[in-house]
């Protein structure tokens, strides 16, 4: 969601005369936008302002330029005081519901008083009405937000509080921006919402549609070949949803489902509001209408009062789904979450521990994974060059990193690709027609 804002914030600014630089030291404004979800995120802006700090007085000294200084989403939402206190040289503080404003922040702002401004509102108007029609093209594959906000209050997470109440985009809006984006040349949207599932926008007619009712209107856009949603909820996957992964062939094979937890105990304490098997039973149903489904998920290991049973039932959970991918975390406490301040915090070494036990499982689940997938012959979307000359990089539709032989004019295509070699983190792939090409 952080690489979506930051694309809207570049549309917002465009206005006034910004365009992106991918060179720190030629930029007339520097925006960091920023993650709380973890303490080690938000400890990294303010390393990360320091060396701002320089550079603004590198620009100052060598070429009399002032450079401004802003700091953006979460971290300047349940920081903003902090971080102005911390790094004077910060000019803007702006949180995730109000870069809307950013060109008014801009205005307001005063070098020479050092004047600074701190936007954290949760505003009455909605940011995204507000945000510009125009924008540049954003690549062949491209997020848009359509849900934002949680009102579910796990234990552990900030979200409820940095990103505020669960707020849905009207269809309409979201449709507007998707025949855009298909219009620049996008041809696949990773739908995004904190809690996507749970997406409940006004659909036609005073109706308000779910995430698969959404989906399915999306689909009927021309050129739009791929879509793909992310992060869910377990609660959240309803009957439509689950039926469109089976019958909405542009809707890919790979599903973000994160658990965090496989002990009851635990799920219970973290208020995930479900338990382990309903969790595996919404798998079961998603498997029974999408066999080839490949699975990713969340966890978090260390959560306050977690036993060694309580991880072992994580691990078993693991090994009953088989994930093709899998993020995995310490759990790190959060200033203002109910679980910051549970007794039973558990030692740093025991949380290393075992989320290193975790990861061996779910790295040989993904090399498993790919390697059961050598020899397929499948649809890549080509994203981008590969690491080596001559090499290109695309994505599978299990979301596999694919690399190949070819060449940039590929880029946006969608080819037939067999795919030969797995590796832990990627497939090589070789081309085998121009089906689809664009
Ligand atoms: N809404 C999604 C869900 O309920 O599964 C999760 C969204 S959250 C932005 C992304 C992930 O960060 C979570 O799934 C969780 O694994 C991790 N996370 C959130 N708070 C955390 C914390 N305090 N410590 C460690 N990991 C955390
Ligand atoms: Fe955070 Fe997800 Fe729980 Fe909402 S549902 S509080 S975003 S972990």
């Amino acid at each position: 969601m952080n690489v979506y804002d930051s694309d809207r914030m570049t549309d917002v600014l465009a206005p006034l005369g910004y365009a992106p630089t991918q060179v720190a030291d030629d930029a007339d404004m520097v925006i960091l936008n920023t993650c709380h979800i973890r303490e080690k995120a938000s400890e990294k802006v303010f390393s990360e302002l320091g060396r701002l700090r320089q550079l603004q007085e590198r620009a100052a000294d060598q070429q009399g330029r002032r450079v401004t200084i802003a700091v953006a989403g979460c971290v300047a939402q349940a920081e903003g005081a902090e971080i102005t206190r911390r790094a004077p040289w910060v000019d803007i503080v702006v949180g995730p519901q109000t870069y809307h404003r950013l060109p008014e922040l801009v205005g307001q702002i005063d070098p020479a008083s050092r004047k600074r401004v701190i936007d954290t509102d949760f505003p009455e108007e909605v940011k995204f009405d507000l945000l510009p029609g125009e924008h540049a093209p954003r690549g062949p594959a491209a997020f848009l937000s359509v849900q934002e906000g949680c009102d579910k209050f796990c234990a552990f997470c900030v979200v409820p509080y940095t990103r505020g109440a669960e707020f849905s985009r009207p269809a309409a809006t979201v449709i507007d921006e998707a025949r855009r984006l298909v219009a620049l040349g996008t041809r696949e949207l990773t739908l995004l919402g904190q809690n996507v599932n749970a997406y409940h926008g006004e659909g036609s007619g005073g109706t308000v549609w779910g995430l698969g009712r959404l989906i399915r209107e999306l689909a009927a856009i021309d050129g739009l070949d791929r879509i793909r949603y992310t992060t869910s909820h377990p609660l959240d996957m309803d009957d439509d949803l689950i039926a469109a992964h089976g019958d909405v062939p542009q809707l890919m094979p790979y599903l973000h489902l994160p658990v965090q937890s496989g002990s009851n105990r635990i799920l219970q304490m973290m208020n995930r509001r479900h338990d382990r098997d309903q969790y595996l039973a919404v798998i079961d149903r998603l498997r029974s209408v999408r066999p080839d489904l490949a699975m990713s998920g969340d966890f978090i290991v260390g959560f306050p009062g977690e036993t060694d049973q309580d991880f072992a039932d994580t691990l078993s959970l693991v090994s009953a789904v088989g994930y093709a991918s899998a993020y995995s975390f310490k759990y790190s406490p959060r200033p203002g979450t109910p679980a910051a301040n549970a007794e039973q915090q558990i030692e740093e070494a025991v949380k290393s521990d075992r989320l290193e036990s975790l990861q061996q499982l779910l790295n040989a689940q993904q090399f498993a994974f790919n390697k059961s997938t050598e020899g397929q012959i499948v649809d890549i979307l080509v994203e981008r060059a590969g690491g080596r000359d001559g090499q290109m990089a695309g994505r599978s539709p299990y979301m596999q990193a694919v690399n190949f032989t070819g060449s940039a004019d590929q880029i946006g295509n969608i080819l037939s690709c067999r795919l030969s070699t797995a590796r832990q983190n990627s497939m090589s792939g070789e081309i085998i027609d121009l089906k689809g090409a664009a």
